[in-house]
């Protein structure tokens, strides 16, 4: 990788120099001392060494869930995978052999007893802990303290739907019907806002997420996912073939990929006015979800 650009960084010097009126053999003589000089330095560097520390810790941290996890839904312990991601979204994506592998555990590897994914599980943690409670979502539905609480969830936040459906003062805004860019709710009016994997079909991100923070009541939290590279940065895919989460041949408008998110996922939160973003993960760099407070 860094030779093709050290090739064509040397060529052009080359064509520079040759290309002087004035005679300067010494500083030619100087250049070509330098050139040799940084050619035995990379011919002696171990281009692995050389990437980024992000994609060290992705190499080296490629394992399967460990005992130790277990579901923030239900408590289970035991996990199953299967593959979800396709040639085509992988190709459009641009993703490494080993980042498809982690989308496809986050979307595809799942509780066994619950059936929520990887993806599900990490927002579940996220929910929990924004609530200030050390159980279970299940369980978390079910206790006294959590009867008041007025929660949002917008499209279908992966498999949880049937357990936020259990607490009291649940709300379901149906994507993309209500659209994240003009919610049809008044200003304070939740104490939870959650979606998954939807921000990134929505044209405005962070319009997107200011509107979240618009109908969240002061102490509110915000709990979402959106697929994470976490190797690279965001990219905007305006311009770029259109790319779909879902099958292409049937998907609709909606399932348009807008954003691809990266590494500053994050700073998509803060620009819409969040003064503090939390990242919940579950088998890192697999699954991980967001959480924000309005102030
Ligand atoms: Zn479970």
């Amino acid at each position: 990788m860094l030779r093709p650009l050290w090739s064509r960084v040397r060529h052009r010097i080359e064509h520079v120099v040759h290309s002087q009126t004035v005679p300067i053999t010494q500083r030619s003589a100087e250049l070509a001392d330098r050139i040799a000089l940084i050619e035995a330095r990379l011919a002696s560097t171990d281009e692995r060494s050389m990437l980024t520390p992000a994609h060290s810790v992705l190499s080296e941290q490629h394992g399967r869930v460990d005992s130790s996890t277990t579901c923030s839904v239900c408590g289970g312990r035991e996990f199953a995978s299967r593959k979800i991601l396709w040639q085509g979204l992988i190709d459009e994506w641009q993703l490494s052999p080993e980042e498809a592998d982690y989308v496809d555990r986050q979307q595809g590897e799942q509780c066994v007893a619950c059936g929520s994914n990887l993806r599900s599980i990490a927002l579940a943690d996220a929910i929990c802990s924004s609530l200030g409670l050390g159980v279970t979502l299940r369980e978390a539905a079910q206790l006294p303290k959590t009867g008041s609480l007025r929660i949002l969830e917008l499209n279908e936040a992966g498999t949880l739907t049937s357990t936020l459906q259990q607490f009291p003062g649940y709300v379901f805004g149906k994507y993309p019907e209500v659209d994240m860019h003009a919610m049809p709710f008044p200003d304070n009016s939740f104490d939870l806002v959650i979606h998954s994997d939807t921000l990134e079909h929505v044209p405005n991100p962070v319009h997107g997420l200011e509107e979240c923070r618009r109908i969240l009541k002061p102490g509110g939290a915000l709990c979402f996912t959106v697929p994470v590279i976490v190797g690279r940065m965001t990219r905007d895919r305006s311009g770029l073939q259109r790319s779909f989460h879902g099958d292409p041949s049937t998907a609709t408008a909606d399932l348009v990929v807008q954003t691809e998110f990266g590494a500053d996922a994050w700073a998509f939160v803060m620009q819409a006015g969040f003064r503090k973003v939390t990242t919940h993960a579950v088998a890192y760099p697999a699954a991980t979800a967001f959480s924000a407070f309005k102030a």
